[in-house]
């Protein structure tokens, strides 16, 4: 059996946000048959859509595991539980959030589990950690890297829909302390 590269965001805009987010990471490094091979600076945005909420500290780790597609979604969903999670409105204040963006190259479409995330090319603070840790990365419409090009080209200002302060190099934050530094890249 060959392990699978995978690519998680990860998002949080309620209680500590670097505590609970600390904590998912040293959960999903701590899963069966899997590593924690690469993770993303912390980018703050303002949230998505018209809920007056907090705003997001998002992130993008890699993993290389073992476990399949499903096992491994529930395996999140079970960290978003354990920190908290709890789903009021569509879109609404989360502890934590885990989104499954990439398993490996594969596609699927079930009603639990759609792969890739369908939203990433449309949001910036998924694309950004995302280039940062697979710019290379190839989707079913190409490079991660091209598609944060096409988002920047078709939203100067980004702010329009979906980041109103975009993560712009000032409000990237490398997290210095506890595990970040055990995961960081370099
Ligand atoms: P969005 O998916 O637009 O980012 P969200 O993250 O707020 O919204 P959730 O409430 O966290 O949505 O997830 C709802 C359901 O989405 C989950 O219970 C899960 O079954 C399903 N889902 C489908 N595809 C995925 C995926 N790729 N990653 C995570 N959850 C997924
Ligand atoms: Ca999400
Ligand atoms: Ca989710």
């Amino acid at each position: 059996m060959v392990a699978t590269d995978v690519l998680v965001g990860f998002g949080s805009n309620l209680g500590d946000r670097c505590g609970l987010i600390n904590q998912a990471l040293k959960r999903l490094a701590d899963l069966p048959e899997t590593s924690l091979l690469k993770i993303s600076s912390l980018y703050e945005s303002a949230p998505v859509g018209c809920l007056a909420q907090g705003a997001f500290l998002n992130g993008v780790v890699m993993l290389r595991t073992f476990l399949e597609p499903r096992p491994l979604l529930e395996r999140l969903l079970e960290i978003e539980n354990l920190l908290g999670r709890v789903r009021k409105q569509r879109w609404g204040p989360r502890t934590i959030d885990l989104d499954l963006l990439f398993y490996g190259h594969a596609e699927i479409v079930e009603a639990s589990l759609t792969v890739p995330h369908p939203e990433i090319n449309q949001r910036l603070f998924v694309l950004e950690p995302l280039c940062e840790v697979a710019p290379e990365w190839t989707g079913p419409i190409g490079k991660v890297a091209d598609q944060l090009r096409i988002y920047r080209e078709l939203n100067p200002e980004a702010s329009a829909c979906w980041v109103v302060a975009a993560p712009a190099v000032p409000d990237v934050r490398k997290v210095t302390d506890g595990i970040f530094y055990r995961y960081s890249q370099s």
